[in-house]
């Protein structure tokens, strides 16, 4: 199966449409099931896999995710380039509903997920110091810009275990560090692509004000109705970009990526 597809999507269900000569494979991994069917195709000539983070109907909270799974079955398809997209809240004011961050530092606040391929009996350090792709990364800022999407580049997430939204307190706390956005699902699938060596890229979607800035300072208050349709904008933008990004992925892997694993084994 190794010559499926060579680019992995992991998001919402809005990505279906994308994928010519669609067709729906079951994918057993060591670590289970993942959250769904995989869909394959191609998109503008290049291979494609796509899987729903939380099932095709939407039946996986955050923290009931298979991400070993989902990570696993994507490479062994032959996925070497994985793209992120997930939904955010923004924890500073400078943010607007239907921005795009693309985060390249994350804090991880979840609790008990499976987070390594690598239980032993060898022991895998993977550095998380610079894990995000920087060749993806790159090339979806300098298109966006060309596109005059709203983008950011660089950002930290925040990952919470959910599914509860986090408190007041706790928000604010984040805010005070400078951190940027805060979602539930980003952790651990980052860091499990850097295990297996893959390139792995987020980009964050803004949905909401967390609750920490709600009422805050230099934070305008929007009617739901502004809210909906910055929303559906952001959607919009995003998928656009993530199609006219993935023809402009270099075949060859040129960033440090592959090289992920080289110190990594200690015995
Ligand atoms: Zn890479």
């Amino acid at each position: 199966m190794e010559n499926i597809a060579e680019i992995g999507i992991i998001g919402g269900s809005g990505f279906y449409s994308f994928l010519e000569n669609m067709k729906e494979m079951k994918v057993e991994t060591p670590y289970g099931a993942p959250s769904d069917l995989v869909a394959t195709g191609e998109i503008e000539g290049r291979k494609v896999a796509f899987l729903p983070r939380h099932g095709k109907l939407h039946t996986l909270p955050p923290h009931m995710i298979n991400y070993r799974a989902n990570i696993w079955a994507l490479n062994s398809l032959g996925v070497k380039r994985i793209i992120a997209p997930c939904a955010v809240g923004a924890l500073q004011s400078r943010y607007k509903i239907g921005d795009l961050v693309i985060c390249d530092q994350f804090v991880d606040r979840t609790r008990g997920r499976k987070d390594t391929y690598y239980d032993g009996p060898r022991a895998v350090h993977v550095s998380s110091a610079d894990m995000f792709c920087s060749h993806m990364m790159q090339l979806t800022y300098d298109r966006a810009k060309e596109m005059d999407l709203q983008i950011h580049r660089g950002g930290t997430a925040v990952i919470i275990q959910g599914p509860r939204f986090s408190s007041k307190a706790e928000s604010r706390w984040f805010t005070s560090m400078g951190w940027d956005v805060v979602n539930m699902t980003a952790y651990p699938e980052c860091i499990l692509a850097a295990e297996l060596a893959l390139c792995y890229m987020n980009i964050s979607l803004i949905t909401d004000y967390d609750a920490g800035l709600i009422g805050a300072e230099g934070v305008q208050p929007v009617s739901a109705a502004e809210v909906i349709r910055a929303f559906g904008k952001g959607v919009d933008n995003m998928k656009k970009l993530i199609k006219t990004v993935i023809p402009l992925i270099g075949k060859k892997r040129t960033c440090k990526c592959p090289h992920s694993l080289d110190e990594a084994v200690v015995s």
